[in-house]
């Protein structure tokens, strides 16, 4: 139900293909993000016609609302969405750690409070396995601790150990639930851990991979604050460890350029929500010129395509001028028109560098596009 194929490499960069029960995901791939069981703005056949494959959904946000029974009753989160493709759910940790108010983290797991009324919860290994099973997605993800980006040693160290012991216990409550037979077959991911502790991050990923043959490494305690040498590191040291024939989804990255920085480094997959969230605020990448606001006022009688080199719906149809005007009209439009284009972008830098991998051109190929793209951007 569940293989990774690596068809290509290129120094630690790879290409492959995760086959699932809902198809395959060609790598390294971008996943959207759909919090809320909906990629903001888009329809599934939008989504699906900007190349994903696969997308995330949230399990804290789902079980909140409209709560993963409700989902279960009404087929699971492929029917519920109308999603025919792939599906990630991740553990809620990083949203129970980041969003919910007054959170309390104990051996058990973690008692926290709902940032939408208030109501108090409970999430524990054991029940974040229950709550995404009846989501129902193709692969899901362990209940991990991720400590602040920037914390101290020994709270890292705590962090891993709670993560170790938390993954047991999502293992067993996963194998049980996997017994039942009502024809659902998942693949857990774990979650590595460390923050940017060389010793950490290697003997965290050591006993994670003692634990189990899993069927891929969630990289997770990265893009949380930390410099961008830390970050490269630390992907560097993981490259040397994990094995290669699991593929390696690192969790929450999903720039442009970190996307590069990363598959350069052996990393498969991807998300972020920041195609979106930019969207929404009327910035959009572009090949040409990096990162571009489309509210500046050289937009306004500019009859160009946002991106001459996309192939995307937006770029195919509009130029800057009515995008701009959108934007600085605040119209639901705009949103709609930059999410297509910033989605775009980020899964065709994934087909692109799996091409490259391919031909064997891709390190050369990187260091000229994040050059350009890099120049451009702090050019602006
Ligand atoms: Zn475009």
């Amino acid at each position: 139900m569940f293989s990774y194929t690596l068809e290509a490499t290129e120094g630690s960069a790879r290409a492959g293909t995760l086959s699932t029960p809902h198809g395959d995901v060609p790598t390294p791939a971008f996943m959207p993000v759909g919090t809320q069981g909906t990629v903001k703005t888009l329809v599934p056949e939008e989504v699906e016609a900007l190349g994903a494959r696969m997308v995330l959904a949230n399990t804290y946000h789902l079980y909140l609302r409209p709560g993963e029974g409700v989902v279960r009753e009404l087929g699971g989160l492929h029917d519920f969405m109308r999603w025919r493709g792939p599906i990630l759910t991740d553990s809620g940790g990083f949203q129970v750690f980041s969003l919910a108010a007054i959170r309390r983290i104990h051996e058990d797991g973690v008692d926290f409070q709902s940032h939408i009324d208030g109501s108090k919860h409970t999430f524990t290994p054991e029940s974040v396995m229950e709550v995404q099973r009846a989501l129902g997605a193709d692969v899901i993800m362990a209940f991990d601790e991720c400590p602040p980006g920037g914390c101290d040693r020994r709270t890292a160290e705590a962090a891993c150990d709670r993560t170790l012991s938390w993954l047991a216990r999502c293992k067993t409550r996963f194998e049980a639930l996997e017994q039942e037979a009502d024809g659902l077959h998942q693949a857990l991911f774990p979650v590595l851990q460390g923050n940017v502790y060389d010793d950490l991050r290697r003997s965290h990923a050591e006993r994670t991979m003692a634990l189990g043959r899993w069927k891929g490494y969630g990289i997770g305690g990265l893009s949380v604050g930390e410099a961008k040498e830390d970050m490269w590191r630390t992907l560097e040291l993981l490259d040397g460890v994990l094995p290669p024939d699991r593929p390696r989804y690192l969790m929450g990255v999903g720039y442009p350029d970190d996307l590069l920085e990363a598959v350069a480094r052996g990393c498969d997959m991807f998300d972020c929500v920041a195609p979106t969230r930019n969207a929404r605020h009327g910035t959009a990448w572009t090949s040409a010129e990096g990162q571009v606001n489309l509210k500046a006022a050289r937009f306004k009688r500019d009859t160009a395509a946002l991106d001459a080199t996309c192939d995307c719906y937006t770029c195919s149809r509009y130029d800057r001028a009515y995008l701009r005007h959108l934007v600085v009209a605040s119209e639901w439009l705009a949103m709609r028109l930059l999410s297509i284009h910033n989605l775009r972008f980020l899964v065709r830098l994934g087909e692109e560098a799996r091409e490259r991998i391919g031909q064997g051109t891709f390190e050369r190929w990187r260091v000229e596009w994040l050059e350009r793209f890099r120049n451009e951007r702090s050019s602006q």
